[in-house]
């Protein structure tokens, strides 16, 4: 029988209570044990209480200690699934997957609408649905949710209260796990690295009409990298007629060598800095496009590329795809 780990760091799927009161992280193995006792037919699983966690408190240094704890145990198991609050999800899937360049073995994230004792719990499928992803599925970071399999670093969270709440907007699924499971080959490295570092001091800024380019430029110093949620295809008001020009906060990021990722708000297709001009002027003052990067990896990208590279190799850290989150 093959050996999983099921690291638990918290959120909804492990927690007691009811609606409306607030849920609070309960005892959660317990209540595994009780709820979906067939799991241990699947797999000889370890558990282990990484965090007992609102995925609203995690932070990027749990992240760090979090792929830590993978790279220190995923040798003695076939893969690892991880029980994460839907909130941040994204963020740190993405995180485990540029901290954990190499990865040869699955590591699936999953977590729940409902709490795993409540009746009409999603809870149950998506542990058997991960627990499946981890033994027949593809060897990267991954996430398990409602039915499907998809690569971690492209995931968003999109429904607050349906049992569909995430989706990857621009990359197919790894795996669907209907009547039948099905998965994709999907990335598979060539041996673990751990690269935990990652510097927070990054800011971002999404364009809205109205914006008054002294906030951002206010900004600017006491941050070291700055992602900007543009329009479209990367696109942001840049004629000086009211005062709202924000091509000067990519030129004062250039003179404080704060490097700027440009990544879109439309969730499908990505940016295209050549295409209009107020992208073309960001490129010229040395701006990186995001490509079809969502939010969430790009900012987890500048967070992990800022502590591990510097100027051009930054650069090129950011333009390329490292763990498959841009096409
Ligand atoms: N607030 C919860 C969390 O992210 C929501 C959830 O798990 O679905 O931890």
């Amino acid at each position: 029988m093959k050996k999983l780990l099921l690291l638990h760091t918290g959120g909804t799927l492990g927690m007691t209570g009811r609606r409306p009161d607030a849920l609070k992280p309960g005892s959660f193995f317990r209540t595994v044990q009780e709820r979906v006792p067939e799991l241990t037919k699947l797999a000889d699983l370890e558990f282990e209480v990484f965090s007992n966690l609102d995925s609203c408190e995690m932070q990027p240094e749990l992240w760090s200690k979090l792929a830590t704890r993978v790279a220190q145990r995923i040798s003695k198991f076939d893969g690892v699934v991880i029980t994460h609050g839907t909130d941040t999800l994204s963020e740190t899937a993405c995180a485990l997957s540029f901290m954990l360049p190499g990865l040869n073995k699955p590591v699936v994230l999953t977590g729940a609408q409902r709490p795993l004792g409540e009746i009409r719990t999603d809870a149950r499928l998506n542990l058997i649905d991960a627990v499946t992803s981890a033994l027949h599925g593809p060897r990267e970071v991954t996430v398990c949710f409602d039915s499907h399999l998809y690569r971690g670093n492209r995931v968003r969270k999109v429904s607050i209260a349906e049992y569909d709440a995430f989706d990857s907007p621009n990359h197919p699924v790894l795996g669907v796990l209907g009547v039948d499971a099905k998965f994709q080959r999907g990335l598979a490295g060539k041996g673990l690295r751990l690269m935990e570092q990652v510097d927070p001091r990054v800011f971002l800024l999404r364009i809205f009409p109205g914006l008054d380019p002294q906030i951002p430029l206010s900004i600017l110093p006491h941050v070291r990298g700055l992602v900007v949620e543009a329009y479209g295809a990367g696109n942001f008001p840049s004629s000086d007629e009211l005062g709202r020009s924000l091509t000067s906060v990519f030129e004062r990021a250039r003179q404080l060598d704060v490097p700027v990722v440009v990544v879109s708000q439309a969730p499908r297709n990505g940016v295209d800095l050549s295409l209009y001009e107020s992208g073309n002027r960001a490129r010229r003052s040395g701006a990186i496009s995001g490509g079809d990067m969502t939010v969430s990896a790009a900012v987890v990208k500048l967070m992990h590329g800022l502590a591990n590279h510097r100027g051009n190799a930054l650069r090129k850290y950011l333009e390329r795809s490292v763990a498959g989150e841009r096409s």
